[in-house]
């Protein structure tokens, strides 16, 4: 596949000494509400020390994103930063289960080109990045959440994490960080409040220099996206699986909690073989971090109607196995259909997942299985 990304290779001087690819949209989109703001003058400032091409809009809408030709449409947003204020609904926090007691949001969207995106079952229109610069009213709204969850707070295993907070599910906060210096904010944020919380995010990318010396405190849980390496095709635009595997290891050495979420799982050429090559992998990067505080998550593949249709007409030459004949039907608890694996597969995958996390990752605590 075609990358859309334009590309930097950037050399630093830290402990993984790897090239790192960051994203440069070939557009910036700017809303006169986010200039409002000195977060999103931040944002814009960033964005022009990068020599990228600056609108100013006349107004607070977003137009013209729309084109005749879904590929042609799909390219642009997807090259495409817009510096926006988040509206007054994102204040309004949503429990988010398996995985915290509250999701809120720093953005909406990603650049990356992965074939089997959870955001094509949750956002509609092109998908462009939205980035918020309204970031002290997103950061100062959460401190009515406290002691208030009931996903992991009411969860016996999980309750000694505090109140916690999601912030990837509408977009991989890393992969456009150097854009926004959001996530930075953020985790600033959590290490500086006093209170049971935790600040959670799941991400593909691996440039996490940035993050390595901020006073974190722990309160932040960095979980790394993963999968066997027969599914590396289908995540354009990511950074490789080696590299996210070194960034996990850079911060566990830095006192970060850290985690992998697996996902999605699917049953590629010798799963067995290729998932634990992966769990290998991850533990041969934490070998010299003492007594790592190591999360795993674990989630199949799944889709609905409304993400196949998506995913189909933004991937339309992908080999992601989607035929509703191989899957079994559920429901949602919301009454949505979903496709899962058949119940046989599920069982035998969640068997020998379990068993090679508890062999090549002892020290790891599952959270949750999907
Ligand atoms: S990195 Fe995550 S959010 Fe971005 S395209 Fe891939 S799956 Fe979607």
């Amino acid at each position: 596949m075609t990358l859309l990304l334009t590309e930097e290779t950037h050399t630093r001087q830290t402990d993984r000494r790897r090239p790192t690819r960051l994203w440069h949209p070939r557009r910036v989109l700017v809303t006169p509400e986010a200039l409002d703001h000195a977060h999103g003058r931040q944002i814009v400032a960033r964005a022009e020390a990068l020599g990228l091409p600056i609108e100013r809009l006349k107004n607070n809408r977003l137009t013209g994103l729309r084109d005749e030709n879904p590929r042609r449409a799909y390219a642009q947003a997807k090259a495409t930063l817009a510096v926006v204020t988040a509206p007054p609904t994102k204040l309004k926090l949503q429990p988010i289960p398996p995985s915290a007691d509250w999701r809120f949001d720093l953005a909406e969207g990603c650049p990356a080109h992965c074939q089997y995106c959870y955001l094509a079952g949750s956002l509609s229109g092109p998908p462009v990045t939205r980035v918020y610069a309204n970031l002290d009213a997103i950061l100062g709204n959460l401190e009515s959440y406290l002691g208030q969850g009931g996903v992991t707070s009411a969860s016996e295993a999980r309750a000694a994490e505090g109140t916690t907070f999601e912030a990837s599910c509408y977009t991989d906060p890393l992969g456009i960080e150097h854009l926004t210096g959001s996530l930075s904010a953020a985790i600033r944020h959590f290490g500086a409040w006093e209170a049971p919380v935790q600040l959670r995010f799941t991400t593909k990318f691996a440039a996490v220099e940035p993050l390595l010396d901020l006073p974190h405190r722990g309160r932040t849980r960095i979980r790394f996206s993963v999968n066997a390496a027969a599914a590396a095709h289908y995540e354009g635009g990511t950074a490789p699986l080696a590299d996210r595997l070194s960034a996990m290891g850079a911060l566990a050495r830095a006192g970060y909690p850290v985690g992998l979420t697996i996902a999605p799982i699917l049953p590629v050429q010798d799963w067995p073989d290729a998932y634990d090559v992966l769990l290998r992998a991850a533990a041969a990067t934490l070998a010299e971090v003492k007594e790592p505080d190591l999360t795993v998550e674990l989630i199949t593949h799944r889709f609905t109607p409304g993400s196949k249709t998506v995913l189909e007409s933004w991937y339309p030459g992908s080999d992601l196995p989607m035929r509703e004949a191989e899957r079994t039907r559920k429901l949602t608890k919301f009454g949505s259909v979903k496709y899962v694996f058949p119940n046989e597969l599920m069982k035998a995958i969640r068997a020998h997942l379990t068993e090679r996390v508890a062999v090549r990752l002892p020290f790891a605590r599952i959270l949750y299985w999907t």
